[in-house]
């Protein structure tokens, strides 16, 4: 649970409210209005810690627009668990080789929207993983043997899933097929968890679930302070990053895995091979809302940090760090601190997103 929750460290989860005070030092603080209250709460849905904090002026309405959220994420757990057989998503892995399966348009238009980070990424997001991705379970430390991976990788293919608009069906071209939300799900339930306390007129929130959170606002007058954590460490931090109104999503090889004979089994596949994709340890991925951000965080296990910045820099919504295997922390253009001036030039205009080292 501990390392789950330091993959960020959000300003008032832990000991940074004065942390936060130091990286924005700059940023004038509002006036505090008269009545309210930071609120938090934390539930275990769709198999992680979601956790909640806003401010409001009214307690009660407060909880209440908690209340709202957590129930928006089980309904979404719902319907599109892959553990849960009567949910929808379920029900496309049941029937979806024989037949087109309707599904809500909500989990439709989700699944149409995974294909397009498939698009963008060349693949290495790709749902259709499941297929082999099912045989691995790392709290009983089982993986498949080569033979079954060579039988299943077949089936792991985006563009073998029809999707019918219209209807709103899905049909599995290829025998074995499955999906699996896992690396998109979490985004978009925080996405429809900030819509929820937007509609209920909340400002300053933080809504996560395991390693994808959306900001809704600052934190009154002043930016959070987002801390992505070492990978072998949940208690060092590798850099810090002062941000308001964004989302952020980190995945790392550190959350779900076993070791076996110096090789590390975690939960991101490299849909080309069927194996753990380790390229990086870390990556977090900024942009406006964490349906994006998620959809975009295996990518760089998969292609590579180098390759993964291209496509990054490419999108002037997005930006990246990534932590290399060999330690090395890159950052997209839009984080990068700015190059030493030469002597003599006058000051710099100080950049709120200069990523602080830490030593
Ligand atoms: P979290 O589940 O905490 O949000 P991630 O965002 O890193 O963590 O997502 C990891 C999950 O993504 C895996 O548990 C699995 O369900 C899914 N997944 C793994 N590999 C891929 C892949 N290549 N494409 C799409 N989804 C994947
Ligand atoms: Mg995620």
């Amino acid at each position: 649970m501990m390392t789950r929750m330091l993959r960020f460290i959000l300003a008032a989860l832990s000991a940074v409210p004065c942390l936060a005070m130091q990286a924005v030092a700059a940023a004038p603080a509002a006036p505090l209005p008269a009545r309210g209250a930071w609120l938090e709460r934390t539930e275990a849905i769709m198999g992680t810690r979601v956790y909640v904090e806003l401010w409001s002026g009214d307690r009660v309405k407060g909880h209440a627009a908690i209340d709202a959220v957590m129930a928006e994420m089980r309904r979404i757990d719902e319907l599109m668990s892959h553990y849960k057989p009567e949910s929808q998503l379920s029900q496309i892995n049941a029937r979806a080789n024989r037949e087109p399966v309707q599904v809500d348009r909500e989990l439709f238009d989700l699944i149409k929207l995974s294909t397009h980070y498939s698009q963008i990424t060349a693949g290495a997001f790709d749902i259709t993983y499941a297929s082999v991705g099912y045989l691995y379970d790392y709290r009983r430390h089982v993986h498949p043997t080569e033979a079954q991976i060579r039988e299943a990788l077949p089936a792991v293919n985006w563009r073998s899933m029809l999707l019918d608009e219209q209807h709103h069906t899905v049909r599995f071209e290829h025998p074995g097929m499955r999906i699996d939300l896992g690396g998109i799900g979490k985004g978009y339930a925080v996405d429809r968890g900030v819509e929820i306390l937007k509609a209920r007129g909340i400002r300053h929130a933080v809504v996560s679930a395991g390693g994808d959170s959306r900001i809704l606002g600052d934190h009154l007058g002043r930016p959070w302070l987002v801390a992505i954590r070492h990978p072998d460490d949940p208690h060092k931090v590798v850099t810090r990053i002062p941000l308001s109104d964004i989302a952020m999503s980190t995945s790392g090889d550190y959350e779900r895995y076993f070791d076996e004979k110096g090789v590390r089994y975690h939960h991101i596949i490299d849909p080309r091979t069927g194996h753990s994709a380790s390229k990086v340890r870390s990556a977090t991925i900024l942009a406006p809302t964490a349906t994006q951000t998620d959809g975009m965080s295996k990518t760089a296990f998969v292609l590579g940090p180098e390759k993964t910045l291209e496509i990054i820099n490419r999108m002037p919504e997005y930006d990246a760090v990534f932590v290399c295997p060999d330690g090395r922390v890159l950052y997209s253009n839009g984080l990068r601190p700015p190059a030493p001036r030469p002597a003599g030039a006058p000051p710099a205009t100080p950049t709120a997103l200069s990523p602080r080292e830490t030593p």
